[in-house]
């Protein structure tokens, strides 16, 4: 069900207030809740569960909604009687804020989000976000998660190209540690707007109507690459519970070896469609 793995959510924040999502949010073990301080002295006051690189603050609450659609479908607490489940029952969710509530982000925005993830622990980092603009600092960050043994997932992006031929980052990055996914229909077809590349994409999962909890406890049903994403990151989170020595690398590997070849998305990727138990 996914143990004290920490995944962290670099995104438009989560909504702590879904009954789904709070029980299962990470808790920053240096920080004392409320006393004005930066009592880890790690740049943000009071991020006692994840911080917001937009506005630097310890407050990564969500008013987009994509953070919290996406934390759902990885980690939305199971067994509680309450709304949905998630790929992993019981990790922690680690808000990253690195999107403003109406969308945007910058690529300084999302390095310093990654930067945070990785000083505070994650082992899977959910980067469901694309960019045109190639970044060396970009790149370094994801080199560094290498290093530090976490896995980045990220989504191959919904502008319907061949990502062998247009880049977006982080999804074109060259790294063992970075796997990147695209999303197939109900009947494992590429979806509709979904972006591809024999040599890019490296797993497809599920993202067209997948239904997701949103902001103030309500639900809603999603498409993209970002929920494909999600589920793949919620996969890696079970691999990394019952594995708990094993590298961004190792997990990247096995999910990707473990990927169902035989179906209508082939042609389009590197790889095949998430298979969470043969992973396992
Ligand atoms: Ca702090």
């Amino acid at each position: 069900t996914g143990g004290d793995v920490t995944v962290a959510v670099v995104d438009s924040g989560i909504d702590p207030s879904n009954p789904d999502l709070g029980e299962n949010l990470w808790v920053n073990p240096g920080e004392i809740a409320g006393n004005g301080l930066d009592d880890d002295a790690n740049g943000f006051v009071d991020d006692v569960h994840g911080a917001d690189t937009v506005g630097h603050d310890g407050d990564p609450a969500d008013g987009l909604g994509h953070g919290t659609a996406v934390a759902s479908l990885i980690g939305a607490r199971g067994d509680n009687g309450l709304g949905i489940t998630g790929v992993a029952w019981r990790v922690r969710l680690m808000p990253v804020k690195v999107l403003h509530d109406r969308g945007w982000g910058t690529t300084v925005t999302l390095i310093t989000g990654l930067r945070y993830a990785l000083a505070n622990g994650a082992r899977v980092i959910n980067l469901s976000v694309n960019g045109t603009e190639p970044s060396q600092a970009l790149e370094e960050a994801i080199r560094q998660a290498e290093a530090r043994g976490a896995l980045v997932v990220t989504s191959a992006g919904n502008d319907r190209q061949d990502r062998d031929q247009i880049a977006s980052y982080p999804a074109s990055i060259d790294s063992p540690a970075l796997l990147t996914v695209t999303s197939t229909t109900r009947s494992g077809a590429l979806g509709s707007e979904s972006s591809y590349g024999a040599g890019t994409v490296d797993i497809a999962a599920p993202g067209d109507g997948v239904i997701t909890g949103d902001l103030n406890g309500g639900f809603r049903t999603q498409s993209g690459t970002s929920f494909a994403a999600a589920y793949v990151s919620g996969a890696a989170a079970l691999l990394a519970a019952a594995h708990p020595s094993a590298s961004g690398t190792q997990l990247r590997n096995a999910l990707a070896a473990a990927a169902r070849r035989g179906g209508r998305v082939d042609q389009w990727i590197a790889g095949g469609r998430l298979d969470v138990s043969a992973a396992l």
